[in-house]
């Protein structure tokens, strides 16, 4: 069971297990509760408790912000799952990854007194939160500058784009293709939250100049709001430092106890009997396979196409896992996709959200199963549908 729970509108009971009839299932926000069950079988070996006069100080050990052994964990979970290379890099933590994407923007900005202004750029379709954020911190030293589309023909040139801010996402939200930074002589801030094999094969290990990463989606836990960077330069490093400095004085300290736990946990494990990415892959594989079955039967929805690939972690070929479903809806009629799939009781991500067309709209996968089957049974009865128009 699950003692304290939090029900969706969906769900009620003690333990969430009563479905609510009639309810529109969210298939909105990238929640990563799917990975609860995990938690609950390692609910002892992650668990925190500490008195009330421990860890009381703004800083920990030599007057920094930051635990050096969280640091010193979170490397070795790179280092084993060869999905980035930490060793030579500077590591920042921030309070979710959310302000450590805002913190790379003002420290890969121009100088203040320099006179110039960074566009921040992403390619299309993109996370949201990369436009709206830089567009809410709008300052002298940068502004959102829009689509990579609009630079095609500037990005052969690398000597125009040094105050260009690229964010690429691999692999990618919305559509969770793998990517790399397409503006040449541009920062780029890599946002790896999702490159982890839960939701894709790892080719190699990532050895960008900016690399982030967050909690919520490895382990789960959002509520933390614990995300790190990894950062070649010391310059920039510093800048991050700064801001975070003004910001927040550092990520909370109860957070970064619990996510050592957490993280000691999960190294313990690997490749073991209860592998996170192992369970995370099976878990986000089972979920897709479905969802092909039953849109595979239809000509009014379709979903991305990914192959199965080779996974340096797992050492085999997997099936994909994705995060998100990319859902196109193919019929002349059906030109607001979000809205043909509200009607039928879903809520979804509009692809507008990301400047992709309204053909298109983000399914999450990444919540939990009781979610999912909602979705799965809605859809089902969507797709029988269409035998009755047809
Ligand atoms: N980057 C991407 C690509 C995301 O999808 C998300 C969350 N949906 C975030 C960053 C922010 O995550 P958080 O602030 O919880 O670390």
């Amino acid at each position: 069971g699950r003692p304290g729970c939090e029900c969706n509108n969906c769900f009620e009971g003690a333990d969430c297990s009563v479905r609510t009839p009639d309810c529109t299932v969210n298939a909105d926000s990238g929640d990563p509760m799917f990975l609860e069950p995990y938690w609950m079988r390692h609910a002892e070996a992650s668990a925190v408790v500490f008195s009330g006069w421990h860890r009381m100080s703004y800083r920990a050990t030599d007057g920094l912000f930051q635990s050096v052994e969280l640091e010193r964990s979170i490397k070795q979970l790179h280092r084993a799952v060869g999905n980035a290379v930490a060793d030579d890099k500077h590591i920042v933590f921030g309070t979710g990854s959310s302000q450590l994407l805002s913190a790379l923007v003002y420290a890969l900005s121009p100088d203040s007194n320099s006179g110039s202004s960074a566009g921040v750029v992403a390619t299309a379709p993109y996370y949201a939160a990369y436009k709206t954020s830089t567009v809410l911190f709008d300052s002298q030293e940068n502004h959102w500058e829009g689509n990579t589309a609009m630079w095609a023909n500037a990005s052969g040139n690398s000597t125009n784009n040094e105050d260009i801010i690229e964010f690429v996402t691999s692999p990618n939200n919305p559509d969770t293709q793998l990517r790399k930074p397409v503006v040449g002589g541009a920062s780029a801030i890599v946002d790896h939250a999702y490159y982890w094999p839960h939701f894709t094969h790892i080719p190699e290990p990532s050895d960008e100049d900016v690399m982030v990463f967050t909690a919520s989606k490895l382990s789960g836990h959002a509520s933390s709001r614990f995300g790190w960077a990894l950062i070649r330069d010391e310059k920039v490093v510093q800048r991050v430092n700064d801001y975070i400095q003004q910001n927040t004085m550092g990520a909370s300290r109860d957070t970064q106890l619990r996510m050592l736990s957490v993280i000691k946990a999960i190294v313990a494990n690997l490749h073991g009997e209860d592998d996170i990415f192992a369970f995370g892959q099976d878990v986000m594989t089972a979920k897709w396979r479905k969802l092909n079955a039953v849109v595979s039967r239809s000509r009014r929805i379709s979903l991305q196409k990914i192959p199965p690939q080779y996974c340096t972690y797992l050492g085999k070929i997997r099936e994909p896992s994705p995060a998100y479903a990319w859902v196109k809806c193919e019929r002349e009629e059906d030109d607001d996709c979000y809205d043909m799939l509200l009607k039928a009781k879903i809520i979804t991500r509009p692809g507008v959200w990301s400047e992709a067309s309204s053909r298109y709209t983000r399914v999450s996968l990444l919540r939990s199963q009781d979610d999912f089957d909602l979705l799965l049974k809605r859809l089902t009865e969507l797709v029988d549908a269409e035998k009755d128009t047809t």
